[in-house]
């Protein structure tokens, strides 16, 4: 495996704050952190990355939840609501039926707005704080919505999102009410909203909260880092692979950091990088479609479709991180179908674990892999579920069994259930 080195710790350039910067993955331009609001390059328009000075080992963590990785990340602290320390469950049952050394599911429906989108934001409205920023933006397929306004109302902070109309699972809006965002209904896609939320903010009318948000990923690297930890913990031994659901392939591009930046400085054998593995819905796949034709870059898709509405994206803006991050860790991409994306919420559900419909895209896809063969039995796999079962009521209780209407009585109760 060649992973690239050279993307952190160098000696900082002179835009440094605290030894922390941004540098650009295409032209290789570095620029202050905190003094310019930027999300891409101002030369060449390429994402942005954060950088670090000096990166830490393992051993260097201390506390719990995003800010135990404090050492890795641009402030000292965020906006928290104890994000993170999200459970890594055995699925003995799962891993059983499709036959690997081990599988755990990392259930980032734990955290408190029940995505890993809290991980974002924790870091991101930190930075907006400390940017002295007053109006937080974000286009939405729902759950970067709810995290939004959960930080943004825990920080005191106006929060603008824009959704796909009718496109949005109940849960995901209702949480962006109540916690005091204004939703603005889009007639348009989730792509059509980046696309209009990026312009107000190259305008200068919000601060964009997207995972082009650079600041962002860095939260999010932390699903990364408590995997490796927990799983060596549990079998001395890191992950072969992880799986994940991909839309806008941020957590692809975080993870993929993520590794690199412990592979830097010695505390991670190349050679234990988990291969990253993405799956997308097959109407929404771009990423696939790029790995599967070995294109450096994706074509955007102007119609999307799936039951998963969390990765019903288009054009996902991370893919210039997302693409070297699956390739250089030896990973691949697969799409699975709507029903097979059901069949796996109720083989979680069936483990205990409640998932929203894109998470359970994670399992569909290891179970199509491994009927490929390009998985093979003696791995050891992780599979990232990354919204709770709650985020969308209407799919999972279409998932499920109908309820049964019985008399008011308990003979009738009785006969009913013994037939
Ligand atoms: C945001 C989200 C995704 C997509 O993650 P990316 O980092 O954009 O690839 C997947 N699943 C759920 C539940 C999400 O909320
Ligand atoms: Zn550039």
């Amino acid at each position: 495996m060649t992973l690239e080195l050279d993307s952190a710790a160098e000696p900082s350039p002179p835009e440094a704050t605290n030894g922390v910067w941004l540098s650009c993955i295409g032209c290789e331009e570095t620029y202050s952190p905190f003094d310019d609001i930027l999300y891409t390059c101002p030369d060449c328009n390429s994402l942005l990355e954060v950088r670090y000075d000096s990166l830490p080992t393992f051993d260097d963590f201390s506390g719990s939840g995003v800010w135990r990785y404090t050492d890795m990340l641009p402030l000292e602290e965020g906006v928290s609501i104890q994000e993170g320390d999200t459970p890594l469950y055995h699925v003995p049952d799962l891993e059983d039926e499709l036959s690997v050394s081990s599988l755990h599911v990392k259930h980032e429906g734990m955290n408190g707005t029940g995505s890993f989108k809290d991980r974002g934001m924790t870091v991101g409205v930190g930075v907006a704080q400390r940017l002295g920023v007053d109006r937080l933006a974000v286009a939405s397929t729902g759950n970067t919505s709810a995290a939004l306004a959960a930080y943004g109302a825990r920080g005191n902070m106006e929060t603008l999102v824009l959704l796909p109309a009718g496109k949005v699972a109940a849960g995901k809006v209702a949480q962006a009410s109540l916690h005091g965002a204004r939703i603005l209904e889009v007639d348009g896609n989730f792509d059509v909203c980046l696309d209009i939320v990026q312009e107000l903010a190259a305008r200068g009318e919000v601060y964009l909260l997207n995972s082009l948000n650079p600041f962002r990923l860095e939260g999010q690297k932390t699903i990364g880092l408590e995997i490796l930890e927990e799983h060596y913990e549990r079998h001395g031994s890191y992950p072969d692979r992880i799986i994940l659901p991909v839309g806008n392939a941020g957590n692809t591009s975080a993870l993929y950091k993520a590794f690199r930046e412990m592979v830097q400085p010695g505390a991670l054998d190349p050679a234990d990088v988990p291969a990253l593995t993405g799956v997308q819905a097959a109407g929404a796949a771009p990423i696939v479609e790029a790995v599967e034709n070995n294109w450096d870059g994706i074509e955007r898709w102007n119609d999307v479709e799936t039951i998963a509405t969390a990765i019903r994206i288009g054009n996902p803006v991370n893919a210039p991180k997302a693409l070297p991050g699956i390739r250089e860790t030896g990973g691949t991409a697969v799409s699975v179908t709507d029903e097979e994306i059901t069949a796996a919420q109720r083989d979680l559900a069936g483990e205990g674990i409640g998932v929203e419909p894109a998470s359970a895209a994670s399992i569909a896809g290891l179970r199509k892999l491994r009927s490929s063969g390009v998985v093979s039995n003696d791995e050891e796999v992780v599979c990232l579920t990354t919204g709770h079962l709650l985020k969308d009521p209407e799919a999972a209780a279409k998932a499920g069994g109908d309820p049964e209407p019985v008399p008011g009585d308990t003979d009738g109760v009785l006969n009913h259930i013994n037939n």
